[in-house]
């Protein structure tokens, strides 16, 4: 039959239950036993929720009390070796790979692909053995007891793991010669021993995700795909193997013939492949169709979604299965929560639980005929009609400026050379100015002010006031300890997008929508639904007042339009492209205003710019094309005499020097302290011509860096890199720290560049 089935659910818990209970359980006000139940109801109440909603074939296993890599390798008994752990982990020990303990730093953690999740690094070792490990039957958590407690509860369960392939892929070897597709053997023997257990516990279905087939995958990896699922398929239960976030019609004709009995695949993302699959598609697979935008939080168009699928139902019949196009962990809970949204606003949209019945809709349609969903399809329909002819999402003024955008507006006037002999005129800053990347400490006091105020309990003025003392004492402490380019601190900012998107026409907040990004830690990123302006100035009056106390240059502090597009949820009905340069253009026109103000050095933060590239590097190019181009629209009517910055927080920039050079920023700050500027040889070989920040210790840490420490580093960047291009600068804000560590810290920074100077 076709059916409707789910690749995962959401975790946390629609009023983020589990993070409550994990955050207390660490705190030690709640017991291991109540925790355990807390997860147990949570399964229940969203297995039950999966199956009113239509769902036949329910997600198992996409559990996790931390992250669905790090319940692989405890089912793996794969925990790395330098914990001292045995095969079968407690909970404790389980929390300790992820967050560390007093010996050990906890196990590395990175994105899950394109999405805001991370995922717990495996670890392999020459010696890395793999042995059924946390199973559930010791501790009371873990993979089996829970398809034990799906089944006693009479869910149709499908057991969810993550193959064998991702799961090694995905990890680091930490033996130098070591190559990880070496273990696959042993890794192998138990993926075995799970299937089988699986299938002992009665299961017909395990889903096997292997996101990894989306991206560039050397061919040894996909050389050994055929045989590695022909030895799980012995003894298991019939295996649907899944693919999402991109497409994986190069390998359309491998996967075809692999011995399992269902592939799924992201039509969202990919619509395009379906064409390589359908055609010759094997008689004895099924094929599910990921039709249900897992990744976004838009209304689907369920017309356009079975004019997709009739023709596949045609040809496949019952061999046809109808699903989001991946696991619903990146979206939130449920519509159902956001009292407070715009009606017409709200009606567009579709979180976890509304999917689901979508998809189930779909599947009423295909096989019911369209009569039978007249109702559904006329409600989305004149949802998406509304959505279309909306004065809430169209500016005709935003987009005639978008389309007249020209060369010259992605450009500055002047080359660099030049630009930078006339800011130096201007600013007359030392050899090795010193600065910090915006925020400071972001006290309690800080932040009791901001909530009072949005709560309405202190009155604007009351607000004015306090955020202004917070400014000055940041303002104070910075001229006290002589750095050279100052901040204002950032005080008045819960968020760097939120921010922004709050004083900018075409967002929208929610008050529920949370989703994990990784561990206890949710994010509730804002809803782009509409053309993007903005209505007034946004950060002028701070950044004037941070620079009327001190004969210092003040920076001005913004977020990059690639950074608040990729932390939000952004519109599909517009090239995410555009909305960039929606964006863009009113970072533009805020610089401009910051200019105005007599504000000699802007800011502009790219944080996101390298985690929004795309998963496979031919579609590289195209992004950082926009991306870029985006960045210079913010920056280029300034002034020669304007310094622009910009800042990122991460290292891997190697890749990716070209387009970082055609942002054409006078200065950047990045992170190079944790891989002890190594990253700075990029930017030697390459010849980045402008000023560069490279971070001289890590802000993540309390640690107080010393002097030494300090110097050792920039010698190390003055070997590669021109010292009249160098400034110093912490790798990041330095908002989660506290201000004695700050002030040590910055204490420490400006003596090094006073002994440099010398
Ligand atoms: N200006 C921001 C800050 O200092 C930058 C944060 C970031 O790069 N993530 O907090
Ligand atoms: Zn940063």
């Amino acid at each position: 039959m076709t059916i409707a089935h789910n690749l995962g659910f959401p975790r946390i818990g629609a009023q983020r239950e589990l993070k409550k209970a994990l955050e207390a359980y660490w705190k030690g006000n709640l017991t291991e036993a109540d925790l355990l139940n807390i997860g147990k109801k949570l399964r229940a109440r969203y297995w039950q929720l999966q199956r009113d909603a239509g769902i036949t074939l329910i997600p198992v296993g996409d559990f996790a009390f931390y992250d669905q890599m790090l319940n692989m390798t405890a089912l793996l008994g794969a925990a790395p070796a330098r914990f001292g752990f045995s095969e079968r982990l407690t909970l404790d020990q389980y929390f300790q790979l992820a967050r560390g303990n007093a010996q050990q730093p906890a196990m590395e953690m990175t994105k899950w692909f394109d999405t805001n999740y991370h995922y717990l690094v495996p670890e392999f070792l020459n010696s890395t053995e793999f042995n059924l490990g946390s199973t559930g039957s010791m501790g009371g958590w873990g993979l089996f007891d829970e398809v034990a407690e799906a089944q006693a509860l009479g869910i149709n369960a499908k057991p969810v793991l993550i193959g064998p392939l991702t799961y090694l892929y995905l990890g680091k070897e930490k033996h130098a010669g070591l190559r990880r597709i070496s273990l696959l053997p042993k890794l192998l023997a138990v993926y075995q021993q799970i299937l089988t257990r699986l299938k002992g516990q009665g299961m017909e279905w395990v889903q096997l995700d292997e996101p990894i087939l989306a991206l560039d995958l050397p061919q040894e990896w996909l050389g050994i795909l055929h045989d590695t699922y022909a030895a799980l398929s012995l003894d298991a239960p019939k295996i649907l193997l899944a693919t999402y976030f991109s497409g994986v019609e190069d390998h359309a004709a491998r996967l075809k013939e692999l011995p399992v009995a269902g592939l799924h695949l992201d039509l969202v993302r990919a619509p395009q492949q379906l064409e390589y699959f359908i055609h010759d598609y094997p008689t004895d697979k099924i094929l599910s169709a990921g039709v249900v935008d897992g990744r976004n939080i838009w209304r689907c168009n369920l017309a356009a979604a079975l004019q997709t699928l009739a023709p596949l139902h045609t040809a496949l019949g019952n061999r046809l299965w109808i699903a989001p196009s991946c696991s619903l962990l990146h979206v939130p809970v449920d519509l159902a929560q956001e009292t407070r949204l715009d009606a017409q606003l709200k009606n567009w949209l579709a979180f976890a639980t509304q999917k689901l019945s979508e998809v189930t809709t779909l599947v009423h349609g295909l096989t019911q005929g369209k009569e039978s969903i007249a109702t559904q399809l006329s409600q989305a329909n004149a949802a998406l009609e509304s959505r279309v002819y909306s004065p809430l999402i169209y500016n005709r003024e935003v987009r005639q400026r978008v389309a007249a955008l020209n060369a010259d507006d992605a450009r500055r006037a002047t080359p660099f050379a030049q630009r930078i002999t006339q800011q130096q005129a201007r600013l007359n800053l030392p050899a090795f100015p010193t600065t910090t990347i915006g925020s400071f400490p972001q006290t309690a006091d800080i932040r009791a002010v901001r909530a009072d105020f949005k709560q309405g309990h202190i009155s604007a003025a009351e607000y004015n006031t306090k955020m202004r003392s917070a400014i000055h004492h940041a303002v104070r402490k910075q001229e006290k300890l002589g750095l050279d380019v100052l901040v204002h601190g950032e005080s008045e900012r819960n968020d760097m997008v939120e921010y922004f998107g709050e004083q900018l026409s075409g967002f929208a907040f929610t008050d529920h929508a949370w989703v994990q990004s990784y561990g206890s830690r949710c994010v509730k990123p804002p809803i782009i639904y509409g053309d993007i302006f903005r209505p007034q100035a946004m950060t002028v009056e701070w950044a004037r007042y941070a620079q009327s106390l001190t004969a210092k240059p003040m920076k001005g502090m913004l977020t990059g339009p690639i950074t608040i597009l990729q932390w939000s949820f952004v519109r599909d009905d517009i090239p995410r492209a555009d909305t960039a340069l929606q964006i863009a253009l009113a970072i533009r026109d805020e610089v401009q205003d910051l200019e105005q103000a007599d504000i000699a050095i802007i800011q502009i933060d790219e944080a996101a710019l390298r985690e929004g590239l795309p998963l496979k590097k031919s579609d590289w190019p195209f992004y950082l094309e926009w991306a870029v181009r985006a960045f210079r629209v913010c920056c280029s009517a300034v002034q020669d005499t304007t310094q622009i910055h910009t800042h990122m927080c991460y290292s891997e920039f190697n890749d990716i020097l070209p387009a970082i050079a055609a942002m054409d920023a006078d200065v950047i700050t990045i992170e190079t302290s944790r891989s002890d500027m190594e990253l700075l040889g990029a930017f030697h070989q390459f010849h980045y011509p402008n000023d560069i920040g490279p971070g001289v210790y890590d802000i993540h840490s309390p640690r107080v860096p010393s002097k030494e420490e300090i110097l050792r580093l920039m010698r190390k960047a003055c070997a590669v890199i021109p010292r009249e291009r160098l400034w110093i600068n912490p790798d990041c804000g330095l908002k989660t720290r506290a201000w004695p560590e700050v002030e040590a810290a910055l204490k420490n920074m400006v003596a090094v560049a006073h002994e440099l100077r010398r």
